[in-house]
């Protein structure tokens, strides 16, 4: 093997894709009228890749995560993890999911919260448990293995959640507005976080948002999506760096990103 294919001069093959959607549409049947959520969608997701979706309310960003996740069924097209259907994925346990609300168990510990999937899916407890302290280290939380859900900050609390989606070792994170409920300090300090966690891990990140700035901030790929069918309206791919810092956000490259996001967004809206 040659250093070279390390350096970012070298042309690297096509990576291999994560997630492909193929002309997929979702009609939710409800008592009065169906609800075409999604419409004719199609997206592919390389591995490694961070790829945000945008949107308003109502726009079909839920349901098209949720359809990659085997959690809904497409009503027409195609849907591929990794190569296979969502179902064999997640058979496979290739998700690990991170939700706006943390969803911990205010009677067990931080470290108990994180054990607990695992212990389900088997795991003894000692392993369970070493398991669980490594990853909340790599969410910065060591020391705070023994405290409850209640004695810690929202941000805190969201890494905890953090770091159980990711005690699988998921190939594919899904994060749906996973800091919306939090001030803005405490979000910009976990979008760099996060940012981090991925430089070092390189994870296939699907990521919902309602924050331009986030997605811009995090992205490799944005996804804007427009209602009324929910639809794909653009896919750009981001020409930042990899490695960003939040001061990056006051870069002129930052501004024109955000700016064809927000131009994108309004096309969708208007169209
Ligand atoms: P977003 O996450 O972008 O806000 P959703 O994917 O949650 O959008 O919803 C897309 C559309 O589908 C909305 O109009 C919503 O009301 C509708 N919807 C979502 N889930 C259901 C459901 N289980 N039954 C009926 N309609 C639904
Ligand atoms: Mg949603």
């Amino acid at each position: 093997m040659s250093t070279t294919e390390d350096t970012a001069s070298y042309s690297k093959p096509p990576k291999r894709p994560a997630v492909s959607v193929r002309n997929a549409s979702v009609v939710y049947t409800t008592a009065d009228s169906p609800v075409h959520a999604l419409s004719n969608i199609d997206l592919d997701i390389a591995d490694g890749e961070f790829v945000a979706l945008i949107g308003p309310s109502g726009c079909g960003k839920t349901t098209l995560m949720r359809v990659v996740a085997d959690l809904e069924k497409t009503s027409a097209g195609e849907v591929l993890v990794n190569g296979v259907t969502p179902h064999a994925a997640r058979v496979a346990r290739a998700y690990g999911y991170v939700f706006q609300a943390p969803a911990l168990f205010p009677w067990r510990t931080v470290l108990a919260n994180v054990t607990l999937p695992l212990q389900i899916q088997g795991m003894a407890q000692a392993q369970a448990k070493s398991v669980a302290r490594e990853h909340l280290e790599r969410v910065g939380l060591q020391g705070f293995e023994g405290k409850y859900p209640w004695q810690l900050s929202g941000g805190m609390q969201q890494r905890v959640s953090i770091a159980r989606a990711l005690s699988f070792e998921p190939k594919i994170l899904m994060m749906d507005e996973p800091f919306g409920a939090l001030d803005e300090i405490t979000r910009d300090r976990l979008n760099e976080q996060l940012q981090q966690l991925w430089q070092r891990e390189r994870r296939t990140v699907l990521f919902v948002t309602h924050s331009i700035a986030e997605a811009v901030y995090l992205s490799t790929k944005i996804v804007v999506m427009s209602p009324r069918p929910g639809r794909i309206v653009k896919v750009i791919d981001s020409p930042l760096p990899d490695a960003r810092h939040l001061g990056l956000r006051d870069a002129p490259e930052f501004i024109a990103l955000a700016h064809e996001v927000r131009e994108a967004l309004a096309d969708g809206h208007h169209g």
